[in-house]
């Protein structure tokens, strides 16, 4: 019977494939009538909102899914994962 552990492998010998490296262009939308963020879009193409229905697309053009207005970009930033945005 084989059994496989780690500690077989000789410290330093083996190094493990570092974890896929995400990089997010991101930026905030926010609604100048709400005076709120109503989301983020990524990588110019994700528009991810920060709460349900927070975004609503027409035409392209993204709008505050509360009053209707106009969404305007504000801060931007680049992140390496999902958590660290905003
Ligand atoms: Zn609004």
């Amino acid at each position: 019977m084989s059994v496989m552990t780690m500690s077989a492998v000789t410290p330093g010998a083996f190094a493990p494939a570092p974890p896929p490296r995400i990089r997010i262009d991101w930026f905030e939308l926010t609604c100048l009538p709400c005076g709120e963020v109503a989301g983020y879009v990524e990588n110019q193409r994700i528009v991810r909102p920060v709460f349900p229905r927070g975004i609503r697309l027409e035409r392209g053009r993204p709008l505050c899914g509360r009053c209707g207005g106009l969404l305007l970009s504000g801060e931007r930033g680049v992140a390496f994962s999902r958590g660290t945005i905003g």
